[in-house]
This record gives C-alpha cells, structure tokens and sequence, in this order.
C-alpha cells in the first residue's frame, strides 16, 4: 500500500475522532425504575392501543407534551407511597428533594412507563359531553412530579432543576418533542386547569408576586432549541377615546406610539441577522378594529402605520383581536405567530369578555399562535385578570405585562420579545431600576452566563430619559464586544441599545452600561438578554439505550452528526482504495 493512503486514513481517523469528541456530551440520566409495572394494572394503560374506559374516542396517541408538576408535599417517600396506593394518582417520573432517608436529593424515580398513561393531570381528551378538552391531555404527555411544596419560596433547589432538567431533554430527544415552552408546561397552565378557579400552584407558587419555579432558569438548563428564525407579529392597538387622555406625563396614544416605533427599531435589528425573517403587522381597534397594516418587513412602512393612529370611540377588543387572529393564521407552523394586544381600558362594544374567551382566545390557543397583553394605564381602568386570562392559558409562549408609564410600555414589548425569540437569561433583568447616571462613570448590570452551542446572543438596554447609555458587552475572554467584533451587531438609538452576537462563546459574560452624556437624577433603566440554541428547529428523535439504571442519549448536535457521516464516507473511500491497491477487489 501506498504511504499516501495511510496518511490519507490517519486524517480521516483524526477526523472521526474529532468528530466524536466536538461535541462532548453525550447526556446521561440516571433513573431509578420503581415499582413492577405491574403494580399499576388497571391503572395505567397503554397510550398506543388504548384500553382505558374514561374516553369514548380513543386512538393511538404519541408524546407530545412534558407536564411538570410539584407534588405539594414535604417528603419523597410520601408522595412515592400515594402514587403506589391512591388508585386515582399515578406519575411517570418522580424528581426527589432528599428531605427522606430513601431518596436523594434530585434522584429520579420512573412509576409508570413512558408507553403507558398516568393519571396526573386530570384532563382527558374529551369531557363528558364528548367536547375536546385541549391539546394537553392524559394520553399525550408525559408527567413529572417534583417532591415539595411549590407554596415555599427556593422549594425546588438547583440539583433538582438540573436532574429534572436533564430528564426533560431525554424524554424530548427520544420521543421527539420541541425544547420549547409550547410543548414543555406547568400542570397550572394546562387546558382545564389554566382556568382561575382550577389554577393552583402546580409548579407555579405565589410568593410575593413571584412565580416559585424559575422557567427561564429551567428552560436554559433543558437548552432547548427555539430559534424562533421567522416570526409574525401583530401589534393589536387600542385606539378607543380613552387613550386620548394625559397619563403619567404623556398622552397615553403618543406613549403607546413612541413604545411601539422603538418596537420596531428592536425588530429590525433582528431581522438584519442571517437566517431570520420578522414581520410585522398593526391593528388598531376602537368602536371597531381596522387593518392599518398588513404584515410586512418593510419596517419604515411599519411605522408610518404606528404614526397615522389617533385615539377615538369606544374599545371593542373582540374585534381588535379577531383582526389580528385573521392576520397570522393562513401562516404556516414554521412561523411563529404573535398577536400582541394592548389595551388601557375594558372592552365596552362588540364580544363579551366570556365571548372572547370561548371564541378568539380558544381559538387562537388551538391554532398555536401566542397571545400576549398589556395593560398600559390606571390599574382601576384595566380588567387586568382578563388580560391575564387572555395570556396565560395559551401554553406558556403568551405573556400578561402592566405598564404604568410610556417608557415602562416599551419595556413590556421589549420583554415580550425576548420571551418570545428565545431563553431569556437569568441574573440580567433590571426593570424598574433608577439611577443618576454619571457620565464616564459605568453601571455594572450583571454576569451572565451563556450554555455552549447557542446560535445567538440578544441583549437590549432601554432607559427612561433623553440623553445616551452605552451598552458595554464583555466576552468571557474579557474582550469588549465592537462592531468589528465576530457576529456582532450593535444598535443605538436615542432610547435603546442593542447588542446581537452569533454564535457567542460559552461561558460567563460581562455586562455594563456607560453614560456617554450626563443624565437626569431619577432615569430608570432595564436591561434584558435571550440567547437562542443553534442548530435544529426541533429536537428529532435520537436513539436512546438503557443500560443497567442509567440511560443514554446520543449527542443531539448536527454539526457531530455531519462530520460522523463524512468521516465514514472518506473512511469508505480510504478503505476501497487500499483494498483495490492490494489487488483484492
Ligand atoms: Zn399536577
């Protein structure tokens, strides 16, 4: 054989090796198996030839959702003894918080099989009437019930969000299911129970206002993969006679336009990213809803559109919304569909609240597109629970937000929207802040800490007052993101700062904002960050082995997979040519 073609292998093997080893983690879950499947006969039963009598039309169903539950007890091993005796509750998956001698502290203990139905949620695909329920049900998710008390603040501690974190990229990797928060849900934000008067704090707590289980923590553990590349957007604007008033210093109209204009901006400077495509579309409502723009990515026409509006009539929200449904629904699902409506006071003509509920918001809801509200105004003149209600049941992409203030409105749109593209980063958000920014003089905003293989980093700095901040942005290597930094887009306007960075390098990030000219006492200011997971839209199914307790899925990552299939390919070549060099073929 020719030196040549050992060399030729020598690389090929290197390259394989390479490959092998690019990406590094080949994920592992351990999983307790407990008890004999067998203790649940007659409850459980088989999701794929369905043999449970609860439901009159039964088909094959396929994993489609992950529900997160908390089991709102203090102890592991008591929930364990419910599930096994309490013939109306069982679980697949239980994540252990160690307060017990058996389990330890993130342990996950499987009940009942990922093939198999547990009775945990509640909620069949039809009611009694034969009705369909929603699109979560028992026959198409997956339950996961962490031990302790959602009520209590920290109740799930970091090594539980991480091992249940890791269970849920498993199930979605092997069964296929997007990373994302469509998909991956709080039992409080299913069908039925997203009603208020069902809703309890499952995973969700109330404390102080807050939400006891970290989604955006949660979310960037399980670095799922949202990319959110193309999106559609409606701004559903309430132009009724009220927003004509003064409010906070402001005409409430020209606050709403000004948050609205530096919307646009924001969006534009995504869309200037390669790969994306973002637009936008407006509706104004006020006795009645009128298209003022058709969607688009002519962003200048966008905001002629936002400046022709004035404040007049009555606030018909039915109407506004069913403008902006209509707008996005002949969209296909590879577009990620947003109507976003904000409103300043009740709806008095046109769908009542009920009618709106059952009808455009059900609708939508079916129809996957994300709703978002806000409340732009007095808290008297707002229904803020409908607003909410609006929001929240559309499976975690849509989100209520008040805004008391024009500057604290655009802060809404700004959060949503980062919602909305990607992980919005933990440790970064600000809102509400005031300072008396001293020029020169920089304001630390915080550490973030960026998960590797995320295509790319978002992060906006907004403040209140007329004057500029610069958004200083510092890689984990110390070095300031520029404009002639790799993948960075940088954009300032006399309100905002935004930074964008392809591909950013794992690792902790610096972030500061500089005044570059003196501001008045009293600016409030916000700063927020996303990173979107690069690679594939949608998790596919990735082979999955078990061996002994422990299971192993293979890299979920193109770019190894790619360089595995090109590697055996040249290997191939490598190996006919030696074998036809030796005369054997
Ligand atoms: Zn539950």
């Amino acid at each position: 054989m020719k030196r040549a073609n050992w060399q030729f292998v020598a690389v090929l093997l290197f390259l394989l090796c390479a490959a092998f080893t690019s990406d590094g983690s080949t994920s592992t879950v351990a999983i307790t198996q407990l008890p004999d499947p067998d203790t649940y006969r007659g409850r459980t039963c088989d999701r794929r030839s369905l043999g449970c009598p609860q439901t009159t039309h039964q088909q094959n169903y396929s994993v489609q959702y992950i529900v997160i539950h908390g089991t709102d007890g203090d102890r592991t091993d008591g929930a364990i003894t419910e599930f096994l005796t309490n013939r109306n509750k069982s679980t697949h998956y239980v994540v252990a918080n160690g307060r017990d001698p058996i389990y330890s502290e993130g342990q996950i203990i499987q009940m009942v099989q990922d093939e198999d139905t547990a009775w945990t949620l509640g909620i069949w695909p039809t009611n009694s009437v034969g009705d369909t329920t929603g699109p979560v049900h028992h026959f198409n998710s997956i339950n996961i019930e962490i031990a302790g008390r959602p009520n209590q603040a920290g109740w799930c501690t970091e090594k539980m969000y991480q091992s249940t974190a890791a269970l849920v990229r498993l199930l979605c990797q092997k069964h296929g299911v997007p990373m994302d928060r469509v998909h991956i849900l709080g039992h409080d934000e299913c069908g039925l129970m997203a009603s208020p008067k069902k809703a309890k704090a499952d995973p969700c707590g109330n404390v102080l206002g807050r939400c006891t289980f970290d989604w955006d923590l949660f979310m960037q553990l399980v670095g799922g993969v949202e990319p959110a590349a193309r999106t559609a957007t409606v701004l559903v604007m309430d132009t009724s006679g009220s927003m004509g008033y003064r409010w906070q210093g402001g005409v409430k109209i020209e606050s709403a336009k000004e948050a609205a204009l530096q919307f646009i901006y924001h969006v534009e400077q995504e869309n200037l990213t390669q790969g994306t495509e973002h637009w936008i579309g407006v509706v104004g409502f006020s006795s009645d809803a009128h298209l003022i723009l058709p969607l688009t990515n002519n962003y200048a026409k966008a905001r002629s559109a936002i400046i022709s509006l004035h404040a007049t009539n009555a606030t018909n929200l039915g109407a506004g919304l069913l403008m902006g449904l209509e707008q996005v629904s002949h969209l296909g699902g590879e577009v990620q569909r947003y109507v976003t409506i904000l409103s300043d006071g009740n709806t008095n003509t046109g769908l009542s609240k009920d009618e709106i509920l059952s009808g455009p918001v059900a609708q939508a809801h079916r129809a996957r597109i994300c709703l978002n509200t806000v409340a732009f105004g007095d808290k008297n003149d707002v229904d803020e629970d409908f607003l909410r209600r609006i929001a929240s049941p559309l499976l975690g992409c849509g989100r209520y937000e008040y805004a008391a203030t024009g500057f604290d409105l655009f802060a809404a749109y700004i959060k949503i929207r980062h919602h909305a593209l990607g992980q919005v980063i933990s440790g970064l958000s600000s809102f509400g802040r005031s300072v008396t920014p001293l020029m020169g003089q920089s304001i630390p905003l915080g550490t973030i800490s960026i998960p590797s293989d995320q295509r790319e980093l978002q992060i906006t700095l907004g403040w209140s007052e007329q004057g500029t901040l610069q958004l200083k942005l510092y890689d984990p290597s110390g070095r300031q993101v520029t404009s002639s930094y790799s993948g960075a887009r940088l954009h300032s306007s006399g309100q905002f700062a935004q930074a964008i960075v392809a591909s950013p390098q794992a690792g902790i990030w610096r972030v500061e904002a500089l005044p570059l000219t003196s501001m008045p006492q009293g600016t409030k200011y916000f700063a927020i960050g996303s990173t979107r997971p690069g690679g594939i839209a949608f998790a596919l199914p990735l082979p999955v082995f078990t061996i002994g307790d422990r299971t192993f899925a293979l890299p979920g990552n193109m770019r190894t997979w790619a360089l595995v299939l090109v590697s055996f390919v040249c290997i191939a070549v490598g190996l006919w040519q030696l074998l036809s060099d030796a005369g054997l073929l």
